[in-house]
């Protein structure tokens, strides 16, 4: 049985599905603003792992992760300061704007980064989730909260029109993060002023009204033109697409608060009871010491890594070898190393014996099953891993150990079980960036840009095919 540690319960505890056979996971989604970097894509990786190892033990598995395209302040804290925790901007002001700058076209932006991210995460065999639901596209589901909020007297229209929720209203704040109300004071561990406009300096904006000077991303509607807080979009998207009752609700660390604990809060309130049975959180990523972050000037993209010749999958092998509620120190050499482990784990893939003997095949199925131990216990992947790697050094034959390779791969999603575009061709750097810009045209079915790009990369000697696993490159003379 999958066990997972949960932050509310702070334990490792059985995971049960609430509806017998369908395990249902919300997955806190990107901000597409800008591209994810290694550190959000290893958070991103979390649900595919759960989704495989639940998968393997024969459940029906529905994840659903948002797409932040409104909404996400640099304040989420309502208390000042930059509750996001990162890089520079200006209070109150929303991230998609900020990147789109005056004039720009936010959204056309939001589809660029989406595009992105999508190709990032088959890049890494993150399998797409059932639903990827755009808070753009969700604002009714999200005036329907508010409006259910208000109702129930857990929200209150301030003096600037926006509409706040009352955290004193909901009793249980905090059982996530451990932050209690009475602690949130501004001064204390947040510097900065109060919004006037709200009751209780712990407050925050579930629907924001918008200044004349705002001409996108706003909306009409019964509480006046304006746009949503962050927490909103993913209650009432959860609930939209999932009900109420969620077996799993994942993040990085840093989503406990204020998000996962303000999210919790509204969905509780609307409803009327405990909706998530389980919160999970990954840890952060470091790069040679450092958080990855822009303002620490360490973010590295999976463009940067398929530039170098070096596999998208080779960080995925890296993420696996380590836990994921700890916090991961990548360097180029680790992936690097990463990359030659994976080089030799597909040569041997690829003596794989088809024809197994039922030994063999016992050998393997003892083998998938370990792994899947090792999975189901808090996603040990580390273990996982050192196991593989036992059974390499062993004295098996090349054709047993690509079989028992193989056959750990829906697990694992390391791409064994064939040759990946530009990882095992040792593609030059400028090809390998032409291969990535062309992934995140097909993504956003831009064909011609894709057509030009596919000439491009045969003028530079390369020939692209697009196959069911994606682009695949061979020289194009032999
Ligand atoms: P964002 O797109 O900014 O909303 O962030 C997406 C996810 O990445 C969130 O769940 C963050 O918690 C997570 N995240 C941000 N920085 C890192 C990092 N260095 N390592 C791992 N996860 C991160
Ligand atoms: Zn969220």
């Amino acid at each position: 049985m999958l066990r997972l540690y949960d932050t509310r319960a702070r334990a490792v505890v059985p995971i049960t599905a609430g509806q017998p056979g369908h395990l249902k996971v919300y997955a806190c989604g990107p901000t597409v603003y800008r591209d994810a970097h290694l550190g959000n894509l290893r958070t991103f990786l979390l649900p595919d792992l759960i989704r495989r190892i639940a998968s393997h033990s024969r459940l029906q598995v529905t994840v659903v992760q948002n797409i932040t395209d409104v909404g996400h302040m640099l304040d989420d804290t309502g208390l000042g300061g930059d509750g996001a925790g990162s890089d520079a901007g200006q209070l109150g002001e929303d991230r998609m704007l900020q990147a789109a700058g005056e004039g720009g076209d936010a959204l056309r932006i939001a589809r660029h980064y989406e595009a992105q991210f999508r190709a990032d995460c088959d890049l890494l065999g993150i399998n797409a989730p059932t639903a990827s639901p755009r808070a753009s596209e969700s604002i009714s589901a999200m005036v329907d909260v508010v409006q259910r909020l208000l109702q129930a007297g857990h929200a209150y229209v301030g003096a600037d029109g926006s509409v706040f929720f009352d955290a004193r209203s909901f009793p249980g704040y905090g059982a996530i993060s451990g932050n209690r109300l009475e602690d949130l004071r501004p001064g204390h561990r947040f510097d900065g002023a109060t919004d006037p406009s709200k009751r209780f300096h712990a407050d925050w904006a579930l629907w924001k009204a918008a200044p004349a000077t705002r001409t996108q991303l706003v909306w009409d509607t019964p509480f006046g033109r304006g746009f949503p807080g962050w927490h909103i979009e993913c209650t009432a998207m959860l609930l939209d697409h999932l009900g109420e009752q969620v077996d799993i609700h994942t993040g990085g660390i840093d989503l406990r608060f204020p998000h996962h604990e303000d999210e919790r809060a509204q969905t509780e309130s609307v409803v009327g009871h405990e909706v998530v049975r389980h919160w999970v959180h990954a840890e952060h990523l470091l790069f040679e010491g450092r958080k990855m972050s822009k303002s620490a000037g360490n973010v590295v993209l999976m463009s940067d890594v398929v530039a170098r010749g070096l596999s998208p999958r080779a960080v995925r092998l890296a993420f696996l070898e380590q836990h994921y509620r700890s916090q991961v120190d990548l360097s180029w050499d680790s992936i690097a190393a990463a990359d030659r482990l994976l080089k030799r784990w597909r040569a041997l893939a690829s003596k794989a014996d088809a024809t197994m003997q039922s030994t063999t095949a016992a050998y393997a199925a003892d083998i998938v099953s370990a792994i899947a131990d090792a999975f189901c216990d808090d996603l040990d992947t580390a273990a996982a891993i050192r196991l593989l790697r036992t059974v390499e050094r062993s004295d098996a034959s090349d054709a047993l150990k690509g079989a028992v390779l193989l056959a750990c791969e829906p697990l694992l999603g390391l791409g064994l079980d064939r040759a990946e575009a530009a990882a095992d061709v040792q593609v030059p750097a400028d090809v390998a960036s032409l291969l990535a810009q062309r992934a995140v045209a097909r993504a956003a079915k831009q064909w011609s840009e894709s057509d030009r790009l596919r000439e491009e990369i045969l003028g530079s000697g390369w020939v692209v095919t697009d196959t069911a696993d994606g682009q695949q490159v061979s020289p194009s003379q032999p």
